[in-house]
């Protein structure tokens, strides 16, 4: 029963998810910052999930003491701190946020849009250091100006509505055909849509194909005096051309939020080792914004973030739904009925090898099977099945049977 699950939350992760764990009837236990491993090690034995954010690390080490363990929350967008391969292998579900910040980065390029064509850093860093400069050649409205926007996913097309707003024409380029919102066009030549944009913004997951995706050729195809925003990741554009694009005057400004290599804490320097080369260049170019990956830092993002691993983990945790998982086969069935006596859910991940059905469907057919899904992920498989016609003394025996198949790697029935 939902009583019985324990729920270790660390890392001061947000309100929303205390109440929405807590509403479900689960025993939360919360800390606000993160545990020193040997208490990690302790904690994690009984719980059933465990939230954490970017500081936990969740090693194979901690994971081989958790015996109860069914899921992981990380309440961030990344998923580096946990052994994603271990967690696999012993049949624990992770789960992430990537999502729930991209009306946040969306507006902060909004702004840093209005920023770069007024030149607001320039003007805000002389007036802070005593300078009065007020300039009005080579400012700009952003009205009836072309944004071209590179990936139109979350983030991109959140931001194609904002501009739009502002009165600017929006252009996109993606890898795939995505249908446009408002008056936004779809661009499918690269040359063609760079030569198009005043303003160029990067919203790309990181890929072998985004690397540099914007280097010396992509600037030399932009408008003169064009502005290239980045809050994607800090591998997509070269740097150093970015620079030279900028000493010429090809590019007028230039926001960043992203880094090749980014500095681990709060108060350390950007400008490290090999990077000191361009750093100390990129800061004594005029009208460039930098950002320390703050595009998804608001507390609304924090907020949403709370609400969609809470219910992600309570949705796996009550249902077996793996929908939104980092490391499981998406598997989810709907019209989950256990009110009915007889009904009985059976979760069951195994090993990706030939004939496991077969076993498993064989242990089932005694009942009736209402509803099944499974699905695989490279070597993990995750199987849903609805069965009915359960004897409550049946249950024991059907749990036994599975779990004493070669392929199991972890089994839950629900009833
Ligand atoms: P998304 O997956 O929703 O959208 C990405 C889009 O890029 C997709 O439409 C995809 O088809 C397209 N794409 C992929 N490869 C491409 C290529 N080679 N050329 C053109 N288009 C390509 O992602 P999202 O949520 O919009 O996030 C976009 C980026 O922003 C990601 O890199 C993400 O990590 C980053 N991000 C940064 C912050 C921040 O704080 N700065 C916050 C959130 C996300």
């Amino acid at each position: 029963s939902s009583g019985d699950i324990k729920v270790l939350l660390l890392e001061n992760v947000n309100k929303t998810a205390i109440d929405i764990l807590t509403k479900q009837g689960y025993q939360v236990e919360f800390h606000k910052a993160s545990l020193d491993e040997e208490t990690l090690i302790e904690k994690i034995k009984d719980v059933h999930c465990i939230g954490i954010r970017s500081k936990t690390k969740l090693t194979a080490k901690v994971l081989s003491h958790a015996k109860n363990l069914v899921s992981i929350g990380c309440f961030c967008i990344g998923t580096n701190q946990v052994d994603l391969e271990y967690a696999t292998k012993i049949g624990v579900a992770v789960f992430n946020s990537p999502f729930s910040n991209s009306r946040s980065v969306a507006e902060l390029i909004m702004a840093e849009i209005v920023c770069l064509a007024r030149q607001v850093g320039d003007r805000s860093i002389e007036l802070h250091t005593g300078t009065w400069n007020k300039v009005s050649n080579k400012c700009w409205e952003v009205r009836g100006k072309t944004l071209g926007i590179i990936g139109y996913g979350h983030i991109g097309s959140q931001l194609s509505v904002l501009a739009e707003a502002f009165g600017m024409h929006v252009i996109y380029y993606d890898i795939v055909g995505i249908m446009a919102i408002g008056m936004a066009k779809q661009v499918d030549d690269l040359n063609e849509f760079l030569g198009q944009a005043d303003f160029l913004t990067c919203h790309v997951p990181e890929t072998s194909e985004t690397k540099n995706l914007l280097s010396l050729p992509q600037f030399a195809a932009m408008k003169d005096g064009a502005y290239v925003l980045n809050a994607s990741r800090g591998t997509v554009i070269d740097i150093p051309a970015l620079i030279q694009a900028m000493k010429v005057g090809k590019i007028a400004g230039a926001a960043l939020d992203v880094y090749p290599q980014e500095p681990p804490k709060n108060g350390d320097k950007l400008f490290v080792d090999s990077l000191n080369e361009w750093t100390s260049e990129l800061v004594s170019l005029p009208n460039v914004i930098l950002t320390p990956h703050i595009g998804g830092s608001t507390e609304e993002a924090q907020s949403a973030i709370g609400v969609e691993v809470s219910q992600a983990l309570s949705k796996y945790i009550n249902e077996g739904s793996s929908v939104g998982s980092v490391n499981f086969p998406e598997v989810s069935l709907r019209g989950l009925s256990l009110d009915q006596e007889d009904t009985v859910r059976v979760l069951y991940i195994h090993h990706n090898v030939p004939g496991v059905l077969k076993t498993v469907n064989n242990i089932l057919s005694d009942h009736n099977i209402e509803k099944q899904f499974s699905d695989s992920q490279t070597d993990i498989a995750y199987l849903i099945a609805d069965i009915s016609g359960v004897d409550q003394k049946d249950i024991k025996d059907i749990y036994d049977r599975l779990n004493a198949t070669e392929a199991k790697i972890a089994i839950r029935l629900l009833y």
